[in-house]
């Protein structure tokens, strides 16, 4: 596995790839990584015959008093995952190789944005598309893997890709889970011991709002009250950032649930801010 850090480095060895008709999976992350990166990569090297996982901890798309200096970071333990996955390239730029000092282009994709997390986050879905299209351009992917715990995050890369004609495909796989139901997620790592443990009730929440919706529930504000009272109960060191339901595809918000719908929250416990999603189906 090549480790490289310089954009251009990638740039040819990836076009060298695409002259021998070579296809190419691209996994981008964060890092700190968790069975989830793995799955995404495991499924990348089955699709492609070439593999290319970035590790960047993008400034772009983290807010003002947000973790990015906390972000936890391990290479030395990432590097042999991703190589263990796989990889035949890990790329793992810092912040001045992706940006120059004079960066001025950004890309962004309002409508989906102006929901769930952009709302929350302001800025940060633009720093997600314009870092994930420069991975697009740099790699040429022709298979791009996300996980669906981000739910809105793979929405607004999939409509991004596909209004500025990228000629990539993207694929999303399910949110790998603790045994307890937790999402796996690197800012899990926050989370203390009484944290974690409470930490669970986030899915039990949204696993009852799923068992309301089979037994016949379609009214979204009954579901949310039941959830936000039952995490009151069960996760009394949690604060609620938001719990929405929205139409799965455009994210739009959903006061009553007519066939399928997704359930989506973040939580804060801790230092952690915690997101997970359920696709409900009236
Ligand atoms: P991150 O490093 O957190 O930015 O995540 C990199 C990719 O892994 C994104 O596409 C995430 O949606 C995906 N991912 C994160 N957590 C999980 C998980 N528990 N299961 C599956 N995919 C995940």
């Amino acid at each position: 596995m090549l480790i490289l850090t310089k954009p251009e480095e990638l740039r040819k060895i990836c076009a060298d790839w695409h002259k021998q008709n070579k296809t190419i999976a691209l996994v981008p992350t964060m890092g700190f990584y968790h069975s989830g990166h793995e799955a995404l990569m495991r499924h990348g090297r089955k699709i492609a015959d070439k593999l290319v996982v970035s590790l960047f901890v993008n400034p772009a798309q983290f807010g003002p008093g947000e973790d990015l200096a906390a972000y936890p970071r391990n290479l030395d333990r990432d590097r042999a995952i991703a190589q263990n996955c796989g990889a035949d390239i890990l790329f793992a730029p810092d912040a001045a190789a992706m940006y120059s000092a004079d960066h001025a282009t950004w890309v962004e994709c309002p409508n989906l944005s102006e929901t769930l997390c952009g709302i929350k986050r302001p800025g940060h879905f633009r720093g997600v598309c314009t870092v994930v299209l420069k991975l697009f351009l740099l790699t040429g992917a022709d298979i791009a893997v996300f996980g669906q715990k981000d739910w809105q995050q793979q929405a607004i890369i999939k409509k991004m890709a596909d209004d500025l004609n990228v000629p990539v495909k993207i694929e999303s796989l399910p949110a790998v889970r603790e045994k307890d139901g937790l999402a796996m997620s690197s800012r899990n790592i926050y989370l203390d011991k009484a944290e974690r443990e409470q930490a669970a009730a986030v899915r039990k929440g949204l696993l009852m709002a799923d068992s309301m919706v089979k037994a016949g529930e379609t009214d979204a504000s009954v579901l949310q009250n039941a959830v936000l009272e039952f995490w009151s109960k069960e996760m009394p060191l949690g604060r609620v950032d938001y719990l929405s339901i929205v139409d799965a595809e455009n994210l739009k918000e959903l006061n009553i649930i007519k066939g399928s719908a997704l359930m989506a929250c973040a939580v804060y416990i801790g230092k952690a801010r915690l997101i997970d999603n359920i696709l409900l189906n009236a």
